[in-house]
Protein backbone atom coordinates (compact mmCIF):
# COMPACT_ATOMS: atom_id res chain seq x y z
CA UNK A 1 0.00 0.00 0.00
CA UNK A 2 1.26 3.16 -0.84
CA UNK A 3 1.56 6.04 1.47
CA UNK A 4 -0.89 8.33 0.44
CA UNK A 5 -3.32 5.24 -0.22
CA UNK A 6 -2.52 4.76 3.33
CA UNK A 7 -3.22 8.21 4.48
CA UNK A 8 -6.76 8.40 2.56
CA UNK A 9 -7.67 4.87 4.20
CA UNK A 10 -7.15 6.55 7.63
CA UNK A 11 -9.16 9.35 6.43
CA UNK A 12 -11.96 7.19 5.38
CA UNK A 13 -11.79 4.99 8.71
CA UNK A 14 -12.72 8.70 10.09
CA UNK A 15 -15.36 9.46 8.09
CA UNK A 16 -17.20 6.55 8.17
CA UNK A 17 -18.43 4.15 10.62
CA UNK A 18 -16.15 1.25 11.74
CA UNK A 19 -18.19 -1.60 10.52
CA UNK A 20 -18.40 0.59 7.22
CA UNK A 21 -14.84 -0.11 5.87
CA UNK A 22 -12.71 -3.26 6.44
CA UNK A 23 -8.79 -4.10 5.87
CA UNK A 24 -9.60 -7.58 7.14
CA UNK A 25 -7.29 -10.21 5.22
CA UNK A 26 -10.62 -12.53 4.62
CA UNK A 27 -12.53 -9.15 3.02
CA UNK A 28 -9.65 -7.91 0.97
CA UNK A 29 -9.29 -11.28 -0.34
CA UNK A 30 -13.31 -11.86 -0.93
CA UNK A 31 -13.20 -8.88 -2.94
CA UNK A 32 -10.07 -9.30 -4.98
CA UNK A 33 -11.58 -11.26 -7.56
CA UNK A 34 -14.68 -11.65 -10.17
CA UNK A 35 -16.10 -14.74 -11.80
CA UNK A 36 -12.77 -14.49 -14.19
CA UNK A 37 -10.80 -15.38 -10.70
CA UNK A 38 -8.28 -13.33 -11.35
CA UNK A 39 -7.59 -12.09 -8.14
CA UNK A 40 -6.19 -8.14 -7.23
CA UNK A 41 -6.29 -7.25 -3.80
CA UNK A 42 -7.25 -4.66 -2.69
CA UNK A 43 -6.15 -2.06 -0.04
CA UNK A 44 -9.86 -1.32 1.47
CA UNK A 45 -13.34 -2.62 0.79
CA UNK A 46 -16.67 -0.02 1.85
CA UNK A 47 -19.76 -1.68 2.48
CA UNK A 48 -22.01 1.81 2.48
CA UNK A 49 -25.11 0.75 4.29
CA UNK A 50 -26.48 4.76 3.55
CA UNK A 51 -25.90 5.92 -0.23
CA UNK A 52 -24.75 9.39 0.78
CA UNK A 53 -21.47 7.24 2.23
CA UNK A 54 -20.68 6.68 -1.32
CA UNK A 55 -20.58 10.53 -1.95
CA UNK A 56 -18.07 10.60 1.06
CA UNK A 57 -16.10 8.18 -0.64
CA UNK A 58 -15.55 9.32 -3.97
CA UNK A 59 -14.59 12.56 -2.65
CA UNK A 60 -11.54 11.07 -0.78
CA UNK A 61 -11.06 8.41 -3.44
CA UNK A 62 -10.72 11.51 -5.98
CA UNK A 63 -8.83 14.16 -3.88
CA UNK A 64 -6.11 11.25 -3.19
CA UNK A 65 -5.99 9.31 -6.33
CA UNK A 66 -7.30 6.04 -5.33
CA UNK A 67 -8.50 3.24 -7.50
CA UNK A 68 -12.14 3.09 -6.64
CA UNK A 69 -14.22 -0.27 -7.74
CA UNK A 70 -17.54 -0.70 -7.46
CA UNK A 71 -18.99 -4.51 -6.88
CA UNK A 72 -22.19 -5.89 -7.28
CA UNK A 73 -21.78 -9.58 -6.32
CA UNK A 74 -18.72 -10.64 -8.79
CA UNK A 75 -20.58 -12.82 -11.29
CA UNK A 76 -18.90 -10.84 -14.21
CA UNK A 77 -17.17 -13.35 -16.12
CA UNK A 78 -15.12 -10.32 -17.74
CA UNK A 79 -12.88 -9.23 -14.76
CA UNK A 80 -14.76 -5.71 -14.98
CA UNK A 81 -15.17 -6.21 -11.32
CA UNK A 82 -11.73 -7.16 -10.27
CA UNK A 83 -9.66 -4.38 -8.75
CA UNK A 84 -6.84 -4.44 -11.06
CA UNK A 85 -5.10 -1.58 -9.53
CA UNK A 86 -5.77 -2.01 -5.96
CA UNK A 87 -7.15 0.82 -4.35
CA UNK A 88 -10.88 0.38 -2.76
CA UNK A 89 -13.67 -1.68 -3.31
CA UNK A 90 -17.17 -0.44 -2.82
CA UNK A 91 -19.37 -3.40 -2.16
CA UNK A 92 -23.43 -2.76 -2.64
CA UNK A 93 -25.16 -5.32 -1.39
CA UNK A 94 -26.24 -4.04 2.06
CA UNK A 95 -28.16 -1.32 -0.49
CA UNK A 96 -30.74 -3.56 -1.55
CA UNK A 97 -34.07 -1.97 -0.75
CA UNK A 98 -37.18 -2.65 -3.07
CA UNK A 99 -40.44 -1.07 -3.60
CA UNK A 100 -43.01 -1.67 -6.58
CA UNK A 101 -45.70 1.29 -7.32
CA UNK A 102 -48.27 -1.10 -8.82
CA UNK A 103 -49.95 2.02 -10.16
CA UNK A 104 -47.78 3.26 -12.28
CA UNK A 105 -45.85 -0.38 -13.00
CA UNK A 106 -42.14 1.03 -12.03
CA UNK A 107 -40.17 -0.51 -9.29
CA UNK A 108 -38.09 1.34 -7.40
CA UNK A 109 -34.67 0.06 -6.58
CA UNK A 110 -31.30 0.31 -5.02
CA UNK A 111 -28.49 -0.87 -6.92
CA UNK A 112 -27.38 -3.93 -4.32
CA UNK A 113 -31.19 -5.76 -4.59
CA UNK A 114 -30.49 -8.91 -6.25
CA UNK A 115 -32.60 -9.44 -9.89
CA UNK A 116 -34.50 -12.81 -8.92
CA UNK A 117 -35.94 -10.45 -5.75
CA UNK A 118 -36.85 -7.69 -7.92
CA UNK A 119 -38.85 -9.90 -10.21
CA UNK A 120 -40.61 -11.78 -7.51
CA UNK A 121 -41.56 -8.50 -5.82
CA UNK A 122 -42.74 -6.92 -9.27
CA UNK A 123 -44.47 -10.67 -9.97
CA UNK A 124 -46.25 -10.40 -6.23
CA UNK A 125 -47.85 -7.21 -7.48
CA UNK A 126 -48.75 -8.88 -11.29
CA UNK A 127 -46.07 -7.34 -12.37
CA UNK A 128 -43.20 -8.34 -14.79
CA UNK A 129 -39.50 -7.69 -14.82
CA UNK A 130 -37.81 -9.49 -18.07
CA UNK A 131 -34.72 -8.53 -18.05
CA UNK A 132 -33.50 -12.68 -17.09
CA UNK A 133 -29.82 -13.13 -16.74
CA UNK A 134 -28.99 -16.70 -15.79
CA UNK A 135 -26.89 -15.46 -12.88
CA UNK A 136 -30.52 -13.12 -11.31
CA UNK A 137 -30.85 -15.16 -8.29
CA UNK A 138 -26.91 -14.13 -7.22
CA UNK A 139 -26.39 -10.86 -9.56
CA UNK A 140 -27.06 -7.23 -9.02
CA UNK A 141 -29.32 -4.49 -10.24
CA UNK A 142 -26.59 -2.03 -10.69
CA UNK A 143 -24.33 -4.83 -12.08
CA UNK A 144 -27.20 -5.49 -14.74
CA UNK A 145 -26.85 -1.46 -15.36
CA UNK A 146 -23.63 -1.52 -15.55
CA UNK A 147 -23.04 -4.09 -18.15
CA UNK A 148 -26.51 -3.38 -19.79
CA UNK A 149 -27.07 -7.44 -19.06
CA UNK A 150 -29.69 -8.93 -20.94
CA UNK A 151 -30.90 -12.63 -20.83
CA UNK A 152 -33.33 -15.23 -22.70
CA UNK A 153 -36.46 -13.16 -22.81
CA UNK A 154 -34.16 -9.98 -25.12
CA UNK A 155 -35.33 -10.92 -28.38
CA UNK A 156 -39.34 -10.20 -27.47
CA UNK A 157 -38.88 -8.00 -24.58
CA UNK A 158 -35.35 -6.33 -24.62
CA UNK A 159 -32.38 -6.04 -22.39
CA UNK A 160 -31.80 -4.03 -19.14
CA UNK A 161 -31.44 -0.58 -20.89
CA UNK A 162 -34.89 -0.79 -22.56
CA UNK A 163 -36.44 -0.87 -18.34
CA UNK A 164 -34.09 1.92 -16.93
CA UNK A 165 -36.24 4.76 -16.26
CA UNK A 166 -33.50 6.62 -14.34
CA UNK A 167 -30.88 6.30 -12.32
CA UNK A 168 -29.25 8.30 -9.10
CA UNK A 169 -26.05 8.01 -8.08
CA UNK A 170 -22.28 9.61 -7.65
CA UNK A 171 -19.89 11.17 -9.99
CA UNK A 172 -15.99 10.33 -9.74
CA UNK A 173 -16.19 14.06 -7.99
CA UNK A 174 -18.33 12.50 -5.23
CA UNK A 175 -20.91 15.19 -6.42
CA UNK A 176 -24.58 13.68 -6.47
CA UNK A 177 -27.10 13.27 -9.59
CA UNK A 178 -30.11 11.89 -11.05
CA UNK A 179 -30.50 11.26 -14.22
CA UNK A 180 -34.35 11.05 -15.30
CA UNK A 181 -36.97 10.96 -12.88
CA UNK A 182 -39.67 8.28 -12.56
CA UNK A 183 -42.29 9.16 -15.69
CA UNK A 184 -42.33 7.13 -18.69
CA UNK A 185 -41.18 10.60 -20.93
CA UNK A 186 -37.82 12.41 -20.01
CA UNK A 187 -36.41 14.70 -22.76
CA UNK A 188 -34.51 17.46 -20.74
CA UNK A 189 -31.40 17.84 -21.34
CA UNK A 190 -28.36 15.16 -22.68
CA UNK A 191 -29.35 11.78 -21.73
CA UNK A 192 -26.26 10.52 -19.63
CA UNK A 193 -29.02 8.26 -18.03
CA UNK A 194 -28.11 6.00 -21.33
CA UNK A 195 -24.38 6.60 -21.24
CA UNK A 196 -24.10 5.31 -17.71
CA UNK A 197 -26.10 1.36 -18.38
CA UNK A 198 -23.37 -0.63 -19.85
CA UNK A 199 -20.24 1.93 -18.23
CA UNK A 200 -19.02 -0.82 -16.38
CA UNK A 201 -18.49 1.39 -13.41
CA UNK A 202 -15.99 3.63 -15.41
CA UNK A 203 -18.38 6.68 -15.27
CA UNK A 204 -19.68 6.75 -12.04
CA UNK A 205 -21.37 4.77 -9.39
CA UNK A 206 -25.48 3.95 -9.07
CA UNK A 207 -27.03 3.48 -6.27
CA UNK A 208 -30.89 3.68 -7.33
CA UNK A 209 -32.54 2.97 -10.32
CA UNK A 210 -36.28 3.72 -11.57
CA UNK A 211 -37.48 0.80 -13.67
CA UNK A 212 -39.98 -0.06 -15.54
CA UNK A 213 -42.26 -3.24 -15.14
CA UNK A 214 -44.52 -4.85 -17.60
CA UNK A 215 -48.12 -6.62 -17.03
CA UNK A 216 -47.21 -10.13 -15.88
CA UNK A 217 -47.95 -12.35 -18.77
CA UNK A 218 -50.62 -14.69 -17.78
CA UNK A 219 -50.48 -17.43 -20.48
CA UNK A 220 -47.00 -19.51 -21.22
CA UNK A 221 -46.82 -22.42 -23.48
CA UNK A 222 -43.43 -24.45 -24.05
CA UNK A 223 -42.19 -26.76 -26.57
CA UNK A 224 -38.97 -28.34 -27.85
CA UNK A 225 -37.88 -29.52 -31.35
CA UNK A 226 -35.09 -30.84 -32.79
CA UNK A 227 -33.90 -30.70 -36.52
CA UNK A 228 -31.08 -32.79 -38.56
CA UNK A 229 -28.08 -30.08 -38.14
CA UNK A 230 -27.19 -26.92 -37.55
CA UNK A 231 -28.23 -25.43 -40.80
CA UNK A 232 -31.43 -26.91 -40.98
CA UNK A 233 -31.94 -25.74 -37.19
CA UNK A 234 -31.32 -22.14 -37.86
CA UNK A 235 -33.10 -21.90 -41.29
CA UNK A 236 -35.93 -23.39 -40.01
CA UNK A 237 -35.71 -20.71 -37.40
CA UNK A 238 -35.57 -17.80 -39.50
CA UNK A 239 -38.61 -19.16 -41.46
CA UNK A 240 -40.60 -19.15 -37.58
CA UNK A 241 -39.33 -15.47 -37.41
CA UNK A 242 -40.91 -14.30 -40.90
CA UNK A 243 -43.69 -15.77 -39.94
CA UNK A 244 -44.61 -13.21 -37.50
CA UNK A 245 -43.99 -15.36 -34.36
CA UNK A 246 -42.47 -13.29 -31.94
CA UNK A 247 -41.35 -16.01 -28.85
CA UNK A 248 -41.04 -14.93 -25.02
CA UNK A 249 -38.04 -17.52 -24.89
CA UNK A 250 -36.16 -18.99 -28.25
CA UNK A 251 -32.84 -21.01 -27.44
CA UNK A 252 -31.19 -22.74 -29.89
CA UNK A 253 -28.53 -25.89 -28.46
CA UNK A 254 -25.73 -27.46 -30.82
CA UNK A 255 -25.04 -30.54 -31.41
CA UNK A 256 -22.13 -30.38 -28.94
CA UNK A 257 -23.79 -28.94 -25.89
CA UNK A 258 -27.06 -31.21 -26.64
CA UNK A 259 -24.64 -34.02 -26.59
CA UNK A 260 -23.02 -33.06 -22.88
CA UNK A 261 -26.05 -32.07 -21.62
CA UNK A 262 -27.85 -35.36 -22.49
CA UNK A 263 -25.20 -37.08 -21.21
CA UNK A 264 -25.53 -34.70 -17.85
CA UNK A 265 -28.89 -35.17 -17.44
CA UNK A 266 -29.01 -38.87 -17.87
CA UNK A 267 -31.75 -39.01 -21.15
CA UNK A 268 -32.32 -38.75 -24.55
CA UNK A 269 -34.55 -35.93 -25.17
CA UNK A 270 -35.85 -37.63 -28.41
CA UNK A 271 -35.63 -41.61 -28.71
CA UNK A 272 -33.60 -42.44 -31.55
CA UNK A 273 -32.45 -38.75 -32.26
CA UNK A 274 -29.90 -38.66 -29.21
CA UNK A 275 -27.73 -35.47 -30.06
CA UNK A 276 -29.60 -33.72 -32.76
CA UNK A 277 -29.23 -29.56 -32.30
CA UNK A 278 -32.23 -28.52 -30.51
CA UNK A 279 -34.45 -25.45 -30.40
CA UNK A 280 -36.50 -24.38 -27.10
CA UNK A 281 -39.71 -21.97 -27.66
CA UNK A 282 -41.38 -20.35 -24.92
CA UNK A 283 -44.75 -18.49 -25.67
CA UNK A 284 -46.11 -15.74 -23.41
CA UNK A 285 -48.88 -13.33 -23.00
CA UNK A 286 -52.72 -13.07 -23.22
CA UNK A 287 -54.60 -16.02 -23.78
CA UNK A 288 -55.38 -15.39 -26.95
CA UNK A 289 -52.22 -14.24 -28.43
CA UNK A 290 -50.44 -17.61 -27.17
CA UNK A 291 -52.82 -19.39 -28.68
CA UNK A 292 -52.28 -17.92 -31.99
CA UNK A 293 -49.08 -18.50 -32.11
CA UNK A 294 -49.28 -21.87 -30.58
CA UNK A 295 -51.13 -22.47 -33.75
CA UNK A 296 -48.56 -20.94 -36.30
CA UNK A 297 -45.68 -22.69 -34.01
CA UNK A 298 -47.09 -26.33 -34.36
CA UNK A 299 -47.84 -25.59 -37.80
CA UNK A 300 -44.11 -24.52 -38.22
CA UNK A 301 -42.71 -27.46 -36.19
CA UNK A 302 -44.27 -29.91 -38.04
CA UNK A 303 -42.87 -28.90 -41.43
CA UNK A 304 -39.49 -28.36 -40.54
CA UNK A 305 -38.76 -30.13 -36.55
CA UNK A 306 -36.98 -33.62 -37.29
CA UNK A 307 -39.17 -34.56 -33.71
CA UNK A 308 -40.86 -32.24 -31.02
CA UNK A 309 -42.60 -32.37 -27.97
CA UNK A 310 -45.33 -29.44 -26.25
CA UNK A 311 -45.61 -29.15 -22.34
CA UNK A 312 -49.15 -29.51 -21.02
CA UNK A 313 -48.71 -28.30 -18.06
CA UNK A 314 -45.44 -26.22 -16.01
CA UNK A 315 -43.97 -29.55 -14.98
CA UNK A 316 -44.00 -30.73 -18.48
CA UNK A 317 -42.32 -27.65 -19.42
CA UNK A 318 -39.74 -27.76 -16.71
CA UNK A 319 -38.63 -31.23 -17.60
CA UNK A 320 -38.38 -29.90 -21.33
CA UNK A 321 -35.67 -26.93 -20.10
CA UNK A 322 -33.60 -29.48 -17.83
CA UNK A 323 -31.24 -30.14 -21.46
CA UNK A 324 -31.06 -26.49 -21.39
CA UNK A 325 -30.55 -25.72 -17.98
CA UNK A 326 -27.69 -28.43 -17.83
CA UNK A 327 -25.52 -27.56 -21.24
CA UNK A 328 -23.45 -24.64 -19.68
CA UNK A 329 -22.12 -26.97 -17.08
CA UNK A 330 -22.04 -29.99 -18.52
CA UNK A 331 -19.48 -29.15 -21.74
CA UNK A 332 -16.90 -28.95 -19.08
CA UNK A 333 -16.09 -32.72 -19.90
CA UNK A 334 -14.63 -31.35 -22.86
CA UNK A 335 -12.30 -29.60 -21.05
CA UNK A 336 -11.35 -27.82 -17.76
CA UNK A 337 -11.35 -23.96 -18.83
CA UNK A 338 -13.44 -22.43 -21.51
CA UNK A 339 -13.52 -19.00 -22.95
CA UNK A 340 -17.24 -17.95 -23.44
CA UNK A 341 -18.05 -15.65 -25.52
CA UNK A 342 -21.69 -13.40 -25.52
CA UNK A 343 -21.30 -12.69 -29.24
CA UNK A 344 -24.18 -11.36 -31.91
CA UNK A 345 -25.10 -12.23 -35.20
CA UNK A 346 -27.56 -10.25 -37.21
CA UNK A 347 -30.10 -12.75 -38.31
CA UNK A 348 -28.90 -12.20 -42.00
CA UNK A 349 -25.78 -13.72 -41.08
CA UNK A 350 -26.85 -16.87 -39.34
CA UNK A 351 -26.10 -19.60 -42.11
CA UNK A 352 -22.64 -17.95 -42.88
CA UNK A 353 -21.80 -17.81 -39.41
CA UNK A 354 -22.49 -21.57 -38.62
CA UNK A 355 -20.69 -22.72 -41.67
CA UNK A 356 -17.72 -20.47 -39.92
CA UNK A 357 -17.98 -22.05 -36.74
CA UNK A 358 -17.91 -25.38 -38.43
CA UNK A 359 -14.68 -24.69 -39.88
CA UNK A 360 -13.45 -22.84 -36.76
CA UNK A 361 -13.77 -26.37 -34.80
CA UNK A 362 -11.93 -28.26 -37.69
CA UNK A 363 -8.84 -25.72 -37.68
CA UNK A 364 -8.99 -24.79 -33.79
CA UNK A 365 -9.17 -28.85 -33.35
CA UNK A 366 -11.32 -27.95 -30.39
CA UNK A 367 -14.62 -28.75 -29.01
CA UNK A 368 -16.41 -25.37 -29.62
CA UNK A 369 -20.05 -26.13 -28.10
CA UNK A 370 -22.82 -23.05 -28.91
CA UNK A 371 -26.10 -22.29 -27.71
CA UNK A 372 -28.05 -19.35 -27.23
CA UNK A 373 -30.72 -16.78 -27.82
CA UNK A 374 -31.58 -17.11 -31.35
CA UNK A 375 -34.40 -14.18 -31.21
CA UNK A 376 -31.74 -11.66 -31.05
CA UNK A 377 -28.59 -13.30 -32.44
CA UNK A 378 -26.99 -13.22 -29.04
CA UNK A 379 -25.08 -16.44 -29.13
CA UNK A 380 -22.95 -18.17 -26.83
CA UNK A 381 -19.59 -19.93 -28.31
CA UNK A 382 -18.36 -21.81 -25.65
CA UNK A 383 -14.39 -22.58 -26.69
CA UNK A 384 -13.21 -25.43 -24.29
CA UNK A 385 -9.48 -26.53 -23.40
CA UNK A 386 -7.16 -27.12 -21.26
CA UNK A 387 -5.24 -25.17 -19.36
CA UNK A 388 -2.43 -27.13 -18.74
CA UNK A 389 -2.01 -28.45 -22.37
CA UNK A 390 -0.01 -24.80 -24.32
CA UNK A 391 -0.78 -26.05 -27.68
CA UNK A 392 -4.82 -25.85 -26.58
CA UNK A 393 -4.06 -22.77 -24.74
CA UNK A 394 -2.07 -21.61 -27.92
CA UNK A 395 -5.48 -23.07 -30.11
CA UNK A 396 -8.13 -21.38 -28.07
CA UNK A 397 -6.28 -17.79 -28.07
CA UNK A 398 -6.13 -17.93 -32.49
CA UNK A 399 -9.61 -19.45 -32.39
CA UNK A 400 -11.18 -16.34 -30.29
CA UNK A 401 -9.33 -13.49 -32.43
CA UNK A 402 -10.82 -15.47 -35.67
CA UNK A 403 -14.43 -15.70 -34.24
CA UNK A 404 -14.06 -11.63 -32.92
CA UNK A 405 -13.00 -10.95 -35.95
CA UNK A 406 -14.95 -12.50 -37.86
CA UNK A 407 -18.45 -11.65 -36.03
CA UNK A 408 -17.68 -8.03 -36.39
CA UNK A 409 -17.33 -8.69 -40.28
CA UNK A 410 -20.72 -9.95 -40.07
CA UNK A 411 -22.05 -6.77 -39.24
CA UNK A 412 -22.61 -8.44 -35.38
CA UNK A 413 -21.05 -7.57 -32.03
CA UNK A 414 -17.87 -8.78 -29.83
CA UNK A 415 -20.34 -8.62 -26.67
CA UNK A 416 -24.39 -8.45 -26.57
CA UNK A 417 -24.34 -8.65 -22.56
CA UNK A 418 -21.26 -9.53 -20.72
CA UNK A 419 -19.30 -6.00 -21.68
CA UNK A 420 -15.37 -5.15 -21.91
CA UNK A 421 -14.04 -5.44 -18.97
CA UNK A 422 -10.32 -7.09 -18.62
CA UNK A 423 -11.10 -10.29 -21.06
CA UNK A 424 -12.70 -8.17 -24.15
CA UNK A 425 -9.95 -5.47 -23.95
CA UNK A 426 -8.29 -6.93 -26.58
CA UNK A 427 -10.81 -6.73 -28.72
CA UNK A 428 -12.49 -2.99 -28.71
CA UNK A 429 -10.60 -2.02 -31.57
CA UNK A 430 -11.74 -4.89 -33.60
CA UNK A 431 -15.38 -2.84 -32.70
CA UNK A 432 -14.72 0.28 -32.89
CA UNK A 433 -12.99 2.32 -35.14
CA UNK A 434 -10.09 4.73 -33.55
CA UNK A 435 -12.51 7.79 -33.61
CA UNK A 436 -15.17 5.53 -31.77
CA UNK A 437 -12.19 4.88 -29.38
CA UNK A 438 -11.37 8.44 -29.23
CA UNK A 439 -14.52 9.66 -28.13
CA UNK A 440 -15.50 7.26 -25.43
CA UNK A 441 -12.09 7.69 -24.20
CA UNK A 442 -13.02 12.04 -24.29
CA UNK A 443 -16.17 10.76 -22.70
CA UNK A 444 -14.22 8.72 -19.63
CA UNK A 445 -11.72 11.61 -18.63
CA UNK A 446 -14.86 14.23 -18.56
CA UNK A 447 -16.77 12.07 -16.42
CA UNK A 448 -13.74 11.21 -14.65
CA UNK A 449 -10.43 13.45 -15.04
CA UNK A 450 -8.06 11.61 -12.50
CA UNK A 451 -9.40 8.00 -13.80
CA UNK A 452 -9.96 6.96 -10.70
CA UNK A 453 -13.19 4.57 -11.62
CA UNK A 454 -12.54 1.18 -12.39
CA UNK A 455 -8.98 1.82 -13.66
CA UNK A 456 -7.26 -1.13 -16.15
CA UNK A 457 -10.42 -2.10 -17.93
CA UNK A 458 -11.68 -1.47 -21.28
CA UNK A 459 -9.19 1.04 -23.10
CA UNK A 460 -5.92 -1.27 -22.08
CA UNK A 461 -5.61 -4.12 -23.77
CA UNK A 462 -5.31 -7.27 -21.38
CA UNK A 463 -4.64 -10.77 -22.36
CA UNK A 464 -6.54 -12.03 -19.07
CA UNK A 465 -6.11 -15.81 -20.17
CA UNK A 466 -2.32 -15.83 -19.19
CA UNK A 467 -3.19 -14.93 -15.40
CA UNK A 468 -3.11 -17.64 -13.09
CA UNK A 469 -6.68 -18.50 -12.29
CA UNK A 470 -8.03 -18.83 -8.00
CA UNK A 471 -8.88 -22.70 -7.72
CA UNK A 472 -11.88 -21.80 -5.87
CA UNK A 473 -16.27 -23.01 -6.18
CA UNK A 474 -18.26 -20.24 -6.69
CA UNK A 475 -21.75 -20.69 -6.08
CA UNK A 476 -23.12 -19.83 -9.46
CA UNK A 477 -20.25 -21.58 -10.96
CA UNK A 478 -22.01 -24.32 -14.06
CA UNK A 479 -25.06 -22.81 -13.94
C1 LIG B 1 -23.41 -18.45 -14.25
C2 LIG B 1 -23.50 -17.10 -14.88
C3 LIG B 1 -24.52 -16.83 -15.78
C4 LIG B 1 -24.61 -15.57 -16.36
N1 LIG B 1 -25.63 -15.34 -17.25
C5 LIG B 1 -25.76 -14.11 -17.79
C6 LIG B 1 -26.83 -13.85 -18.69
O1 LIG B 1 -27.64 -14.71 -19.00
N2 LIG B 1 -26.94 -12.59 -19.19
C7 LIG B 1 -26.05 -11.60 -18.84
O2 LIG B 1 -26.21 -10.48 -19.30
N3 LIG B 1 -25.02 -11.83 -18.01
C8 LIG B 1 -24.85 -13.05 -17.46
N4 LIG B 1 -23.82 -13.30 -16.61
C9 LIG B 1 -22.84 -12.23 -16.29
C10 LIG B 1 -23.13 -11.41 -15.01
O3 LIG B 1 -23.97 -12.12 -14.13
C11 LIG B 1 -23.74 -10.08 -15.36
O4 LIG B 1 -22.79 -9.30 -16.07
C12 LIG B 1 -24.24 -9.25 -14.18
O5 LIG B 1 -24.82 -8.08 -14.68
C13 LIG B 1 -23.17 -8.85 -13.17
O6 LIG B 1 -23.82 -8.38 -11.99
P1 LIG B 1 -23.06 -8.32 -10.60
O7 LIG B 1 -23.98 -7.75 -9.60
O8 LIG B 1 -22.48 -9.63 -10.26
O9 LIG B 1 -21.94 -7.27 -10.94
P2 LIG B 1 -20.37 -7.39 -10.74
O10 LIG B 1 -19.89 -8.62 -11.38
O11 LIG B 1 -20.04 -7.18 -9.32
O12 LIG B 1 -19.87 -6.11 -11.55
C14 LIG B 1 -19.93 -6.07 -12.95
C15 LIG B 1 -19.53 -4.68 -13.44
O13 LIG B 1 -20.50 -3.74 -13.02
C16 LIG B 1 -19.92 -2.70 -12.25
N5 LIG B 1 -20.89 -2.35 -11.22
C17 LIG B 1 -21.54 -3.18 -10.37
N6 LIG B 1 -22.41 -2.50 -9.62
C18 LIG B 1 -22.32 -1.20 -9.99
C19 LIG B 1 -22.97 0.00 -9.57
N7 LIG B 1 -23.89 -0.01 -8.62
N8 LIG B 1 -22.60 1.17 -10.17
C20 LIG B 1 -21.67 1.18 -11.16
N9 LIG B 1 -21.04 0.08 -11.58
C21 LIG B 1 -21.36 -1.10 -11.01
C22 LIG B 1 -18.63 -3.30 -11.71
O14 LIG B 1 -17.67 -2.30 -11.43
C23 LIG B 1 -18.21 -4.18 -12.88
O15 LIG B 1 -17.58 -3.40 -13.85
C24 LIG B 1 -23.66 -14.56 -16.03
C25 LIG B 1 -22.65 -14.84 -15.11
C26 LIG B 1 -22.56 -16.09 -14.56
C27 LIG B 1 -21.45 -16.36 -13.58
Amino acid sequence: MTQTFRFATLQLKRRLPPSVVSTAEAALFEASFDSSKISFPPEAVIKPRKEADIGVVLALANRHRVPVTVRGRGTTLMGSAAPVRGGWVIDMLALNRIAIDAQAGMAHVQCGAKVGDLQRAAEAEGWFYPPDPSSKEYCTIGGNIACNAGGMHGGKYGVTRDFVLALRGFLASGDYVEWGTATKKFSAGFNLRDLWIGSEGMLGVVTGAVLKLIPLPPARWTLLTSFRDETAALRSALELFRRRVQPAICEFLDRESVVCAERAARTTVFPGQAGRPLILIELAGGAAEVREQKALVLGWAKEHATAFRAARNRTEAEALWAVRRKCSGAMFELGDSKLNEDIVVPMRSYLKFIRFLAALKRRSGLPIPTFGHIADGNLHVNIMYHRANPGEMRAAEAAVNELMRTVVDLGGAISGEHGIGLAKSPFLRVQHRAAQVKAMRAVKDALDPRGILNPGKMFEPVRIWKYPKLAIHLPWDHK
